[in-house]
């Protein structure tokens, strides 16, 4: 088996993996670097051969840095996932861009399944992103496993716990992220934040507005469960509904309809919705809807979903923060420094509204990945999705350090 990393040797995320065996071969995701511009084409590796046969293109999870690519791969190459991610990205490519025009084939966790010259087995995992694997990869005798992104901290954490306490035998490669190595990031469990929005909701006067990725299923789990506990109403956009919605059929997740969660239909994502073909799911939306100018009597009963879209709602409706509201940012501090993260520190500070920063990474911890690759006991750990692995210290299984498009014979 020959393999080769075309992206994500040394950065965080374009994940693009290339196995081959006896003339087949096949991708672990086909992710959009995380630094490229929106709008930017042409982003294909071009170390990757467009024109031979390919039978598989395997999406580990619903995260543009995984998937954000697949437009510009092959019309003919079959793109397998689980069935949740494939819901997911169609809906945001549908919603943000142009819909997406592929079939997918979805697999089952725990299902082998073969894919060319390869046996393929997902294992579903703990992770920011919904539906995400790990997978298992055999041929011509050899055994790669490939961990996508995962972390030991979420609310899946028990699925990494089971993996490591009976892993796959005769690990030849390990694929590994290692997007926390060097870096300080908080690892805190869901359950923690969990209290600390528990907290700040009742310590708070006002409205608690929360900035957080619709797409962050765990991060709105926590959120509904402190409302719940703290008597407030979580209120989620049109976007972040259609999340619930199209997952409903997928785990035991709040949904719009239940009991203290609101949407608020805004004119422009009801216009977007609308101009999709889509009225008939605002329309429906709209039975559990809130109109924005709502939120503005008895501010101590909410907890609202803010981001610059809805902050443009929300102020000619006469909701703006004052004193007595708090505002948390609930995602990597570092996104806060961006345009859109900058715009809601404004205005937020303009009113004086108290700031928080409760969020909790969606990569495991350096200790948990050190900890990982033991009970996995590879033959050697090829690193990945990372940008510190080489002062990564000590307490790794032997480590093979490959360059983007270096194709390497696994021996
Ligand atoms: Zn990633
Ligand atoms: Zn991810």
């Amino acid at each position: 088996m020959k393999l080769t990393i075309h992206r994500s040797a040394h950065e965080i995320g374009g994940n693009c993996i290339e196995l081959a065996c006896g003339g087949s071969r096949i991708l672990l995701d086909v992710g959009r670097p995380l630094e490229a511009p929106r709008e930017a084409k042409g982003l294909m590796p071009a170390t990757l051969d467009l024109d031979a046969p390919l039978d598989g293109v395997l999406i580990s999870h619903p995260h543009q840095d995984h998937y954000g690519l697949l437009e510009e791969a092959p019309p003919h190459w079959p793109v397998f996932s689980g069935e949740p991610t494939q819901h997911l990205i169609r809906l945001t490519t549908g919603i943000f861009g142009k819909p997406l025009e592929r079939q997918f084939q979805t697999w089952k966790s725990g299902v082998s399944q073969r894919i060319g010259a390869f046996a393929v087995t997902p294992f579903l995992t703990d992770h920011s992103a919904f539906d995400a694997h790990m997978l298992l990869i055999e041929a011509g005798g050899k055994r790669v496993f490939y961990s996508g992104d995962f972390r030991m901290h979420g609310r899946k954490s028990a699925l990494v716990q089971r993996l490591m306490e009976n892993p796959p035998p005769g690990i030849d490669v390990l694929l590994m992220e290692g997007t926390n190595i060097g870096s300080d990031k908080p690892c805190v469990t869901e359950s923690d934040l969990e209290d600390d929005f528990v907290d700040l909701l009742q310590e708070t006067k006002g409205r608690v507005f929360v900035a957080w990725s619709a797409q962050n299923i765990d991060r709105t789990v926590t959120l509904y469960r402190a409302c719940l506990k703290t008597g407030r109403t979580l209120v989620i956009d049109l976007y972040t509904a259609e999340v619930l919605e199209r997952l409903a059929a997928f785990g035991r997740l709040p949904r719009p309809g239940w009991n203290g969660l609101k949407v608020v239909v805004t004119r422009a994502f009801a216009r977007l919705y609308r101009s999709k073909g889509e009225g008939a799911f605002v329309d429906r939306m709209a039975q559990h809807g809130i109109a924005a100018r709502e939120l503005v009597a008895a501010p101590g009963q909410w907890a609202i979903m803010v981001r610059p879209s809805l902050m443009r709602a929300f102020a000619p409706a006469g909701v703006v923060p004052d004193a007595d509201d708090a505002w948390c940012w609930s995602m990597w501090r570092g996104y806060l420094k961006e345009k859109d993260g900058a715009a809601l520190q404004v205005w937020f500070d303009g009113g004086a509204a108290c700031a928080r920063h409760i969020h909790t990474s969606g990569h495991a911890a350096t200790a948990d990945l050190r900890a990982f690759a033991a009970a996995l006991n590879p033959r050697c750990l090829v690193p990945i999705h990372g940008v510190a692995w080489d002062s990564a210290p000590d307490g790794f299984p032997p480590i093979r350090r490959l360059s983007d498009g270096e194709a390497a014979e696994i021996a």
